[in-house]
């Protein structure tokens, strides 16, 4: 589904509209930091005289790339949606809508968790599955070099 576009027309039988679990396509350009997304849209249209009234549901799950240790990890959506529009409009792309709910809110620098420990800047092992000593190593490096140079100014 591209598009899903209601008008005044459509609530000529019945002034409510209801959509339930729907699966759409999310993609964006953000393909660095979204994997992919499985999701779903609920909501209910009601007409009132002049403006018809959305309020709706988006769920699923989405994966992200870790901004920190580039792990791919999945992360639940539940998010809502409302939006209205008037007879003179008199007619919305509803999917348009919910993909740029979806989109708004994609979190600038995911995190697979809050204290993710990110990768090592000198070997780049992953220091949530296992820790390096590269750190410590270089500060042992360094203070063994400023040792030696300060030995050989005694000499
Ligand atoms: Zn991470
Ligand atoms: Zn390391």
């Amino acid at each position: 589904m591209d598009k899903l576009i209601l008008s005044f027309n459509d609530f000529k039988k019945s002034k409510k509209i209801v959509v339930q679990n729907e699966k759409f396509n999310f993609e964006c350009d953000q393909d660095d930091i979204v994997k992919g997304a499985d999701l779903f849209f609920s909501f209910e249209a009601n007409k009132y005289d002049d403006i018809i009234n959305v309020v709706g549901q988006i769920k699923g799950s989405m994966t992200f790339e870790c901004s920190r240790c580039l792990t791919s990890f999945e992360q639940n959506v539940d998010m809502g949606f409302e939006c209205s529009w008037t007879k003179e409009e008199f007619e919305f792309d509803i999917l348009k809508e919910i993909k740029e709910t979806v989109f708004l809110n994609i979190p600038a620098q995911p995190l697979c968790k809050k204290d993710c420990k990110g990768l090592c800047q000198y070997c780049g092992n992953n220091k949530n599955i296992k820790d390096c000593f590269c750190e410590q190593n270089r500060i042992d490096e360094f203070v063994a070099e400023k040792w030696s140079k300060i030995k050989k100014l005694k000499i």
